[in-house]
């Protein structure tokens, strides 16, 4: 618990970001505090240590920034799942809707093998868009869904609904 104090106070409201009405969780302060920074880490690889995970997925661009340390302390490989067209090889892709339009979420196509265990990581949880998305694709590349990792979740925006089968671990919810 003092650790989740800590890591709750280093995350800054800023308003109206990236657009007029939004109230943004802005995680540089934590990221900043080294202690808020290991608690954090240590946090979101904590339920999974004993899990069998290959791949640790984090998702452009801040579930990358923890995404790579929770794979080291978990012994797994890192997996970067990006934004269309970023990525340099073959890909495979997972289309989901935003408020407006749509967004695309890849991963290499021979980034995971079969059978491969992943576990699913990012900073924020809001509509479960992203991270429904993410889910698919471990699917449809032949993996398995160990867990979906997060730093907070926003809960009146309800994405735990979209991921029922995967029960998403959120260290805070606000
Ligand atoms: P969702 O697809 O669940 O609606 O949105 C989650 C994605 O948007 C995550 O990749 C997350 O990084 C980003 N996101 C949405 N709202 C916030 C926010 O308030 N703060 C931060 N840091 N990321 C956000």
């Amino acid at each position: 618990v003092p650790d989740l104090e800590l890591i709750q106070s280093r995350i800054r409201d800023v308003a109206d970001f990236p657009a007029p009405g939004i109230l943004f969780k802005d995680i540089t302060p934590l990221l900043n505090d080294r202690h808020a920074l290991a608690a954090t880490v240590s946090a979101l690889a904590a339920p999974f240590r004993d899990t069998g995970v290959d791949h640790v997925i984090g998702l452009e661009a801040r579930g990358f920034i923890f995404g790579a340390p929770v794979a080291l302390e978990l012994g797994a490989g890192f997996v970067p799942a990006r934004k269309a067209g970023k990525l340099p090889s073959r890909t495979i892709g997972q289309a989901y809707d935003l408020e407006y339009g749509t967004a695309t979420v890849e991963i290499h196509a021979d980034a995971l093998h079969p059978g491969s265990r992943v576990l699913i990581v990012d900073d924020v949880l809001a509509t479960g868009g992203t991270g429904r998305a993410a889910v698919e694709l471990v699917r449809r590349a032949g993996g398995t869904v160990v867990g979906f990792s997060v730093l907070m979740e926003l809960a009146a925006l309800q994405g735990r609904e979209k991921l029922p089968d995967v029960e998403p671990h959120c260290l805070l919810s606000v």
